[in-house]
């Protein structure tokens, strides 16, 4: 008999907006591996009858790869356990669910992934940033901010995203804010677009700094932002109320 694997999002951080899904197979799991993400609320929330693993790869500091992880999972499963993969925000949203549950299915082990509240919407939202608007924004492009900037074909279309009038969410996006501000800017976005980045969302030091595109860069340098945190560009940015 094998077990069963949950991909779980916690949601942005805090138990109140954690689903009652997922409290459901936290609560019933064997094994629960988590990372820093779901914030210490959601945390020291886990039940004491899980085994608990923190395979915690955060802030660039990995404690175990993901190949690792996903050996992890496959060999608990093959034990007949019941196994949570919690992870912040939503699984499958930047979070590595989906690459997860492809290696579960080629071992032949069942998954279920269990949707979370995604930080790229909630995040700005608890600060009064709407991500669309109907007069400000039809539209909201989320992207990982991630990417390596010396890579030489990059995977964003930086043109295209520049040209879009819509809002942009940046994900893991701090240590490249120079490398974003001046893409968009070389790609004809207005140099005075409005930006928003909100750091710690949902947690006691939470930070908002807003500014606008061509000053992003010197403020990143002046105060100094640390993940998490989620970028917001467009003229939404205009909502909010510190
Ligand atoms: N699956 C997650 C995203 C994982 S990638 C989700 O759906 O939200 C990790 C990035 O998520 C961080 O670098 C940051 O950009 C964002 N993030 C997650 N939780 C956050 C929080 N509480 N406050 C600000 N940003 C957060």
């Amino acid at each position: 008999m094998t077990g069963k694997v949950y991909l779980v999002g916690s949601g942005p951080g805090g138990l109140g907006l954690l689903t009652f899904r997922a409290r459901e197979v936290i609560d019933a799991a064997d094994i629960i591996l988590y990372d820093q993400l779901p914030g210490e609320e959601i945390i020291s929330s886990l039940p004491e009858s899980a085994e608990k693993i923190d395979v915690g790869k955060y802030g660039g500091c990995h404690t175990m790869n993901q190949e690792d992880i996903e050996a992890l999972l496959v060999k608990f499963a093959g034990e007949g356990k019941t196994v949570v993969r919690l992870k912040g925000g939503d699984p499958f949203v930047f979070g590595r669910g989906g690459e997860e549950m492809e290696t579960l299915r080629k071992y032949g082990i069942e998954v279920e992934a269990v949707p979370g509240i995604t930080s790229g919407i909630a995040v700005p939202e608890s600060v009064g940033i709407p991500v669309t608007h109907r007069d400000f924004a039809s539209s909201v492009t989320f992207i990982t901010g991630h990417e390596d900037p010396k890579k030489e074909v990059s995977s964003i279309d930086w043109a295209w995203l520049a040209g879009t009038p819509g809002t942009i969410v940046i994900y893991m996006g701090v240590k490249n804010i120079p490398v974003i501000a001046e893409k968009l800017i070389g790609n004809g976005m207005s140099e005075k677009t409005k930006v928003a980045v909100i750091e710690n969302g949902f947690r006691k030091n939470q930070r908002v700094t807003c500014t606008v595109l061509d000053e992003l860069a010197d403020t990143a340098e002046r105060v100094g932002f640390k993940a998490p945190a989620i970028i917001v560009i467009g003229e939404v940015v205009s909502l909010y109320r510190g």
